[in-house]
């Protein structure tokens, strides 16, 4: 096991509810720590470039006008194995496929409304994490 950072979003349906703190209780009850954090509106821009993987997605054009339509946290967790970490956390992305406990299934309203994103992947964390955050930015 090795310690490992992760980017997670906390999305505008999750926000808009004021779910910030209990969503960010579960990261840190479950061994992660929030080491960067911050509050943004993304831009049209940003959104797109966030999900260009699902360009070709019905849901895409959706997808981005949902990220985009109130604020969201954009957040660098760091824990063991803190990719897979994360995804067991969050739960499924389809609410009613998630585990109980999980953030998922306790706040998410839809498969799109699904209250936060964490990354895949190592190699797409490190990507994602460069979109939003500067080194300095960062403290472990
Ligand atoms: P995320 O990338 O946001 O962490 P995920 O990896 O669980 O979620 P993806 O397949 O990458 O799921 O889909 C990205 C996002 O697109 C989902 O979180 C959800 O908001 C939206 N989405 C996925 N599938 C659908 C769908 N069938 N209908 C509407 N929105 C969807
Ligand atoms: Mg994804």
């Amino acid at each position: 096991m090795v310690t490992q950072r992760t980017f997670s979003i906390i999305k505008p349906d999750a926000t808009r509810r004021n779910l910030t703190g209990k969503i960010n209780a579960k990261f840190e009850e479950n061994g992660l720590r929030i080491v960067a954090q911050k509050r943004i509106r993304m831009t049209k821009e940003q959104a797109e470039q966030f999900y260009a993987v699902h360009k070709e997605r019905p849901f895409y054009g959706d997808l981005v006008k949902f990220m985009t339509s109130g604020p969201v946290v954009v957040q660098v967790l760091e824990g063991e194995d803190a990719v897979a970490a994360n995804r067991k956390i969050m739960g499924a992305t389809n609410p009613a496929n998630a585990d109980a406990g999980t953030i998922r299934k306790e706040f998410a309203e839809s498969i799109e409304a699904n209250s936060v994103h964490g990354s895949d992947s190592p190699e797409n964390a490190k990507m994602e994490i460069s979109l939003f955050f500067k080194d300095s930015e960062i403290v472990g």
